[in-house]
């Protein structure tokens, strides 16, 4: 009776380990992927994921990409740029 009950919470053990372990492959899979879509604010350098960037193409070739607090700070400064002419 104690040996089915040890072979039962060994097997538990290994059942556990196998997809605990399978589950650290899928993490990293998951860490891996976004990552190679992250990219950086032309402005700032900072690094973003690619979904949080306004993208926009100048010329032919160029593609920039600029965070959401980059673009505040433009605003502000256009704000104050137009302050100022009047
Ligand atoms: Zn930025």
């Amino acid at each position: 009776m104690v040996g089915l009950i040890g072979i039962a919470i060994i097997v538990l053990i290994v059942i556990f380990s196998i997809f605990y372990g399978y589950g650290l492959i899928l993490k990293q899979e998951r860490s891996q992927n976004p990552y190679s879509s992250k990219l950086k604010c032309t402005i700032c350098g900072g690094t973003f994921d690619k979904e949080k960037l306004v993208e926009r193409a100048i010329g032919i070739e160029k593609v920039y990409h600029f965070c959401g607090n980059c673009i505040q700070n433009l605003y502000e400064d256009y704000l104050n740029l137009k302050s100022k002419q009047n």
